[in-house]
């Protein structure tokens, strides 16, 4: 049974318990104190595409840094369970929780913001919300009434937020509203909203209104119009804002801000300038530095919550981590073979990788886009020409496959680094088993079923599912790493990682791998299976695999190992007559046991 069913059947035991007399229809949760958890509700005006994740995840940061916990949860308006059936193509990459949820892009964001682990309870969709509610319909939860839109499905929606609210006992739930007011899936989101902050009473919910301001370049001067209209819309729907943050391309001048003060009843101090900045990494203090952070404490009444030394300590971990950031003087060029090559959304979170890595090394990664649907053996060289490094990145389907492999065994025979995710870890087994092991017709039966050498083949678990959506192999699971391997360097005895894939090696050709020179160096604990490949550092300078997505877990103060190996590694060969010191923090970590100061 898929993980959203089971808890709508959890929810529904309790159904029947349900009160029909009132229309206050949903109770509140078990253990839900009414006054102790706020919530900050951030709703888009005027446009998409604003940032508006970034910008809430950033203020979200902000009050994390004041010694609060923060729950994030991001609500959209679409059908979907979930994000695991969309296209990264249209909607950009699914990112995958550790407890197997397959979310929005958003939800990475809010987990490099925050560097917390969230769990499906983070994200909700109007297709969860409108499942359980007819799930409960069904097995009489609301008998005897007809259920509409308000209050049942608007009641179902705060009490996900109210759910959060104790699994996480946060002091503040952060609310991010997907699309913009106006849009017809999400009109009832922004309703719930509304009488969450009817139902938790004043000082317990804060609405900030994310807008925008134009600046034509044909007039040379800011137009708060389309705000104004974006913030009354807001307003026509009973939410009244407290605070207004104006996305631009400048600061917002003070006489643009008063008019939008004015036409919204937001005092001027609050209406915020979010003017376009130099990296995503300076939002937080630019944050602070316009007092954002201490509106909404302030909104709240949360003072006795606050700590003040924490904060000192977290903005200095911060600001080393900027500071870093300006100083970057190399530059590597990294190859990242794929498909999606046309959206970059659709590779966000290894991007951010390369970031973090980048900025632990002191190296700015220039990342180029190889869309490999007609690189063959031949051409392959000529088309990596220039690079330091290439990531294969995970994929589905066969379009692409070979032009992959062609990459691989390129970097393979020419000492180019080389990091295979998930999909590219498998094309690494293919090039291997066809070029070393001499099977000539070695392939995954995702691409072709019939071929003669399946070194790559179906989960066992995977061959009963004919459902889409949630049946992957998903989420975190631990992995045992071989000692003595570029990977226990980088990891130690284990570590863990999150999974999305319904193939693996073929464990039958594992041997037969191994014998000539591939190293298998991690498996999963639980179910036993291939996950880290390697190529030993005697017989090639970086080549590793594996079947994890290793980007998902990057966060910027905690960089991915994988990939500060590879940026090192390219560095390595950008730079060839200097030598780069390259540290893994499990080493460290392994060091400092021994000899502790
Ligand atoms: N298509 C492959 C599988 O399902 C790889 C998946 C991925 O790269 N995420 O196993």
């Amino acid at each position: 049974m898929d993980p959203y069913a089971m808890e709508s059947e959890k929810l529904l035991r309790s159904a029947r318990d349900r009160s029909a007399d009132t229309e206050f229809h949903l109770p509140l949760p078990a253990g839900y104190e009414k006054g102790s958890t706020k919530y900050v509700v951030v709703v888009g005006t005027v446009m998409s595409g604003l940032g508006k994740g970034i910008f809430s995840s950033s203020l979200a940061r902000c009050l994390q840094d004041k010694g609060l916990t923060i729950a994030p949860i991001k609500l959209e308006g679409y059908l979907n369970i979930d994000s695991g059936t969309l296209n990264p193509f249209r909607h950009g990459e699914v990112f995958v929780l550790d407890d197997g949820a397959e979310c929005d892009m958003d939800l990475g964001t809010y987990e490099r913001a925050l560097d917390i682990d969230l769990t499906r309870l983070n994200f909700v969709t109007s297709g969860q919300i409108y499942r359980r509610v007819l799930d409960r319909e069904r097995t009489g939860g609301y008998l005897g009434r007809d259920v509409q839109m308000i209050p049942h499905v608007t009641g179902e929606v705060m009490n996900r937020l109210r759910e959060l609210a104790v699994a996480s006992r946060a002091d503040v739930v952060f609310v991010e509203i997907g699309g913009t007011v106006g849009d017809v899936e999400n009109a009832y989101l922004i309703e719930a909203m509304r009488q969450l902050a009817f139902e938790e009473g004043p000082h317990s919910v804060c609405f900030v209104a994310l807008t925008y301001v134009m600046e034509p370049p044909t007039l040379g001067e800011q137009k708060s119009k389309p705000a104004q209209l974006g913030v009354r819309e807001l307003m026509e729907r009973g939410i009244q804002p407290h605070i207004i943050a104006c996305r631009a391309q400048n600061p917002v001048h003070r006489e643009v801000r008063e008019k939008i003060a004015l036409f919204s009843n937001v005092p001027p101090e609050r209406v915020f300038s979010m003017h376009d900045c130099e990296s995503v990494y300076q939002i937080p203090e630019m944050l602070r530095g316009a007092g954002y952070d201490r509106a909404v404490c302030e909104y709240f009444e949360l003072g006795d919550r606050l700590d003040e030394n924490a904060e000192r300590q977290a903005r200095d971990r911060w600001n080393e981590y900027t500071t870093r950031l300006r100083s970057v003087s190399r530059q590597v060029s990294i190859g990242v073979t794929g498909k999606y090559t046309s959206v970059r959304d659709a590779y966000a979170s290894i991007i951010k990788a390369f970031e973090h890595a980048g900025v632990w090394l002191g190296a700015n990664v220039q990342i180029r886009w190889v869309d490999t649907t007609d690189i063959t053996l031949d051409s392959a060289e000529a088309e990596l020409e220039g690079l330091h490094g290439i990531v294969t990145p995970g994929a589905f389907g066969s379009r692409g496959a070979e032009g992959k492999i062609a990459c691989v065994h390129h970097a393979r025979t020419s000492g180019l680094p080389l990091l295979g995710i998930c999909y590219g870890f498998q094309m690494a087994v293919i090039e291997f088993a066809r070029d070393v092991c001499g099977l000539d017709d070695a392939n995954s039966t995702e691409i072709d079923p019939d071929c003669a050498h399946p070194v790559i083949g179906i989960l066992p678990d995977q061959k009963k599912i004919r459902q889409f959506g949630g049946t992957m192999r998903l989420g975190g699971y631990d992995i045992e790493v071989a000692p003595g391997t570029l990977a226990a360097r980088m990891f130690g005895e284990r570590t863990r990682m999150r999974f999305r894939h319904r193939y693996e090696v073929d464990p039958q050709y594992v041997e037969r791998l191994e014998a000539a020179g591939m190293r298998f160096s991690g498996r999963t604990v639980r179910d036993d299976i291939r996950n880290i490949l390697e190529l030993p550092q005697s017989t090639h300078p970086f080549f590793i695999g594996t079947q994890a997505h290793p980007e998902l877990t990057s966060r910027p103060l905690r960089p991915s190992p994988m990939f500060l190996g590879l940026v090192h590694a390219a560095l390595g060969r950008a730079y060839p007559g200097e030598s780069f010191d390259l540290v893994y923090p499990a080493e460290e970590a392994a060091s400092r046991q021994e000899n502790p100061a």
